[in-house]
């Protein structure tokens, strides 16, 4: 399985989902099975017990689990059926791991955040990714797995970690990062500076963004100036910098994603090749 984790930084709310969700929509016109897995940095065992008004609609999945309106975008765009198990919360791991320790899994040893609680995490995505949602009833080639929250957060830091040690577990040809950050327009002016700083603090988890995914909330696109400015600050290539601007409707981002050549650049990346290879084999 390829993996394809997408991260956030500075705000919350500037459409990760949504860029998660049409970057699976895009690899799935290319002949690949894509599933997804949501993670949401709470103590809540998921959305079911939250106010709407404070986390917004809840959605409810085929089997009943209650959990982010996030999942409602990827059934939806990936055409797909997913479980409560592709809503990952920091209540259903702590107390997956705290029941282990009653049974005594973990018997003589001290049971910590790292490792204990970072490979509960890295278990749960690998066995999840592997579990086949749609009619072919085959397991997915790719997994988007969607971080919640913004990275430097106390609430994310172990997915944060776990995903540090991931990206070694599956290697790195099975591993690429998009990181969606925010380029604020002031009058006019395409500010570089919270991504330069998002992209840092990022870099000091160990993690290194293959995509950097810049959201203007404006109309404007993101500009060739700024977009060189953030391949010379963040030291990414400047077509790993993709714009995002605000558009009419949601359904549009797929297109814009496409346009600045994300299939290409992830197909090379993650050799997708050699998955309809092996596939026209089969
Ligand atoms: P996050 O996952 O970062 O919390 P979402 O993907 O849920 O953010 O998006 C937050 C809101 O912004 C949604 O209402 C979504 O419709 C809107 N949105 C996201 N991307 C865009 C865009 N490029 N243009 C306009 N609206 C967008």
């Amino acid at each position: 399985t390829k993996y394809i984790v997408v991260s956030g930084g500075v705000v919350s709310g500037i459409g990760k989902g949504v860029i998660a969700s049409s970057t699976g929509l895009l690899l799935k016109t290319t002949g690949l099975k894509v599933t997804s897995i949501k993670i949401d940095p709470y103590m809540n065992i998921d959305a079911g017990t939250m106010r709407p008004t404070e986390h917004g609609e809840v959605y409810v999945l085929n089997d009943g689990g209650e959990v982010d309106l996030d999942l409602g975008n990827y059934e939806r765009y990936l055409n797909v059926t997913l479980s409560r198990d592709n809503n990952i919360t920091t209540g259903k791991i702590y107390s997956e791991v705290i029941e282990k320790e009653r049974k005594g899994a973990y018997l003589g040893r001290t049971v910590q955040i790292v490792p204990h609680v970072t490979t509960e995490i890295q278990d749960w995505i690998e066995r999840v990714a592997k579990v086949p949602v749609d009619e072919t009833g085959l397991p997915p080639d790719v997994c988007i797995v969607e971080l919640g929250g913004t990275v430097g957060d106390i609430e994310s830091a172990p997915f944060v970690e776990a995903m540090r040690q991931f990206q070694f577990r599956v290697g790195h040809d099975n591993f690429a990062l998009i990181h969606v950050s925010l380029v604020p327009d002031m009058h006019g002016e395409q500010k570089t500076k919270p991504t330069q700083t998002t992209v840092h603090s990022l870099r000091g988890l160990g993690l290194l963004p293959d995509l950097i995914a810049c959201r203007l909330l404006v109309p404007q696109p993101l500009s060739p100036a700024t977009k060189d400015k953030i391949s010379m600050f963040c030291h990414v290539t400047s077509k790993q910098v993709f714009g995002v601007h605000d558009v009419s409707s949601v359904y549009h981002v797929p297109l814009l994603l496409e346009s600045q050549g994300i299939i290409e650049y992830l197909t090379h990346r993650l050799k997708l090749d050699d998955i309809h290879i092996t596939d026209e084999m089969l």
